[in-house]
């Protein structure tokens, strides 16, 4: 079986961060985010911590170097043949060069890349109401899909927050990081064959099963 190694790509609260957690949990794939693992140094206040820390509060992308390294570490501590989704990296284009090098030499590639798409007026309601868990990284919305208890995760009940650029003037500026630096990977992955664009305003439960029929398929070479 080969394992399904995968790039969630789509605009901030487009549910890329809920799907990743479903099918790591259904495939038994690592899922590895870009944003939890940035907020987790800026937390402990690491060198990489506070170097990411202004852009990250500013909504604007970090520095390639710096999360291509984080993220190619990560992957390189995952055991030979693992599954995984990388959720909100590659962010640009040397971003996605820089990811293709680096599994080209581990002498894997990428099996597929998701696009979830949603208009901005949908993204900004659904962010500026979202809520966190700092231990697992599920996501709620206080509106449409709130926890059983107020305040507490589900999944693993740790507490639950909202993220201080979840507000509505950074999500602007998220939006439009997204649109100038990360849109073009829509065409870079569609080049390479690997892109599968899923309607992301979809209830997440058809969302995850149209998922996990797109990694069942490529597992069959379909
Ligand atoms: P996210 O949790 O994916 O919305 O990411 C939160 C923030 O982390 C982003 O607004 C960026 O400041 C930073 N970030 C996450 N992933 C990347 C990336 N691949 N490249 C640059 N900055 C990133």
């Amino acid at each position: 079986m080969t394992a399904p190694r995968l790039v969630f790509l789509g605009p901030p609260g487009t549910g890329k961060g809920t799907q990743a957690l479903r099918m790591s949990d259904r495939f038994g794939l690592t899922a590895l985010s870009s944003g939890d693992t940035l907020r987790r140094e800026i937390r402990e206040d690491s060198p990489i911590g506070r170097e990411a820390a202004g852009f990250v509060s500013a909504g604007e992308l970090v520095p390639d170097a710096v999360i291509t390294g984080i993220m190619l570490g990560a992957i390189g501590r995952l055991p030979a043949g693992a599954g995984f989704i990388l959720d909100g990296f590659p962010r640009t284009v040397p971003q996605a060069e820089s990811l293709d090098r680096g599994l080209t030499g581990r002498g894997i590639g990428l099996t597929g890349v998701i696009d979830f798409r949603l208009g901005d007026a949908e993204i900004v309601e659904r962010i500026i109401h979202r809520r966190v868990c700092t231990k697992c990284g599920a996501s709620y919305n206080e509106r449409s899909a709130p926890p059983a208890s107020p305040g507490v995760c589900d999944r693993c009940g740790a507490e639950l927050t909202q993220r201080s650029d979840d507000r509505e003037d950074v999500v602007v500026t998220r939006l439009s990081a997204y649109r100038r630096q990360t849109a073009p990977l829509v065409d870079y992955y569609t080049q390479r064959g690997l892109l599968h664009a899923v309607d992301a305003a979809a209830p997440a439960a058809q969302i995850e099963q149209e998922l996990a029929a797109v990694i069942a398929a490529a597992d069959r070479g379909a």
